[in-house]
């Protein structure tokens, strides 16, 4: 699946220290083909991976970061973009606020008209009416009606009318006698893109004035879905995109091309066939899946925030030559903490999070060290090795510990001499390069 192939597309870049055109070149011919396998039109894939490029190349590659990182990161900045960017929220603004489903038949209008309407009812407390539009399949109505008693909404239907836009309209009026905030029209749709379909959905937009035309689209379709949300959007210019059937392992392929195609934003997505398969869609939560990455995407973006290289060239060097103290210690330790809290940052690590779920990482345990650093002479920082029995008592009381907790303090950190001192022979993963570069 495409996460499958981006991860060996990026895998291309492990191991190269600088951002150049060889290397980058590889990878994002890789990342071309992962996007056109999960049916992103062609124009956009390449318009991508030329943008990629013009933003990769040249980057100041941090020291703490393979280049193969930094990569992904600006990859996920433009997928994130290129479908939208911020969250789209939809318009309730109205007494009732009217909400018109479209779509072809089959991509999910009835079960999304049903989520939504429970969606707003639990998460925004909206007193919703269902409408059934449908009204060519009688088991369409029935449809409706069965998600309704589902999730305790009610649903407005006139099985021997066979007008629409009269019962669309008829439908408004029991709404508004009734107190109902929203009042979500659900239609029928056909097997493919027809005029007899285009016009009927065309006349109960213009009949009912809704506040949101949403259009309904089974992602699994890939290229098709383009085709068919340009049609509905030059007719209908509706509001925002519904992507349905987006689990199990479905392409995000159609996510990314609608966006660029009709300019109109997703909304939300649908990831299964019960009532609360419904999310918010999250134009940089999608980036993640896609990519497959996330966490060390956000672990890329922080480090980059806060690293000071210069700094880690300096400590380098300290190590090196042996002086290294309690107060690169402290430094080091405050260098982390700016990052985020240690669960945080430890949960980052590729393969660490799982293993370290259940171990209890206290960001309190920072405070106590920096206290009993702050109580330590200068000299007992830098030389550590002065730091006698007498000199710890009074440590200890200074900072407000006990005797016990200098000792823990000084044991970590000649382990901390001792892993930066290895390190410089190079292998050292992740958090460690953070520590000491
Ligand atoms: P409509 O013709 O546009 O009203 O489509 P329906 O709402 O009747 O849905 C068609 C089929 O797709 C039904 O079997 C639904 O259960 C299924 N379906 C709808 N949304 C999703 C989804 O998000 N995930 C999955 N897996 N199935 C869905
Ligand atoms: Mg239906």
């Amino acid at each position: 699946n495409l996460t499958d192939k981006l991860d060996k597309a990026f895998h291309i870049l492990k191991g190269h220290g600088k951002i150049t055109d060889v290397n980058v070149a590889d990878t994002l011919k890789e990342v071309r083909r992962a996007l056109l396998d999960a049916d992103v039109n062609f124009k956009i894939a390449k318009e991508f991976t030329t943008k990629v490029k013009e933003k990769a190349i040249g980057e100041n590659v941090l020291t703490t970061l393979q280049p193969g990182q930094l990569l992904v990161k600006i990859v996920k900045d433009e997928l994130t973009e290129l479908m939208g960017g911020d969250v789209a929220g939809i318009n309730l603004s109205g007494t009732p606020s009217v909400i018109l489903m479209s779509g072809l038949q089959g991509s999910g209008k009835t079960t999304f008209s049903g989520k939504l309407a429970n969606f707003l009812k639990s998460k925004k407390g909206k007193k919703t009416l269902l409408v059934a539009c449908d009204i060519y399949r009688p088991a369409a109505i029935n449809q409706l009606h069965v998600v309704g008693d589902q999730i305790g909404v009610e649903v407005y239907s006139e099985p021997e009318n066979k007008n629409p836009v009269e019962i669309a309209q008829n439908a408004i009026k029991h709404a508004k006698a009734n107190g109902f905030n929203v009042v979500i029209v659900d239609t029928a749709g056909r097997l493919a893109v027809d005029e007899e379909m285009m016009t009927e959905i065309a006349n109960v937009h213009k009949a009912i004035q809704p506040q949101e035309t949403l259009f309904v689209v089974d992602a699994m379709t890939g290229q098709d879905a383009v085709n068919t949300a340009k049609a509905f959007n030059d007719r209908l210019n509706f509001d925002g995109v519904i992507l349905t059937k987006l689990d199990g392992d479905t392409r995000g392929g159609a996510a990314i091309s609608i966006k660029s195609v009709v300019n109109k934003p997703i909304k939300f997505i649908g990831t299964g066939e019960k009532m609360d398969a419904i999310d918010v869609f999250y134009p940089s939560r999608m980036a993640d899946r896609i990519l497959g990455m996330g966490d060390v995407v956000s672990l890329v973006e922080r480090a980059q925030e806060q690293y000071d290289e210069e700094e880690a060239r300096k400590l380098q060097k300290k190590i090196a030559k042996n002086e290294f103290g309690f107060d690169d210690f402290l430094s080091q330790i405050q260098q982390i903490k700016k990052m985020g809290s240690m669960k945080d940052l430890v949960g980052m690590i590729p393969g660490a999070g799982k293993a370290l779920k259940d171990v209890e990482i206290e960001d309190d345990a920072f405070k106590h060290i920096e206290a009993i650093i702050q109580s330590m002479t200068p000299a007992e920082r830098s030389k550590p090795s002065l730091i006698d029995v007498k000199r710890k008592n009074r440590i200890a009381k200074g900072a407000g510990r006990k005797i016990e907790d200098v000792n823990q303090l000084m044991k970590q950190f000649e382990q901390m001499s001792k892993m930066m001192k290895m390190m410089q022979g190079g292998g050292g993963k992740n958090l460690m390069k953070m520590m000491g570069g």
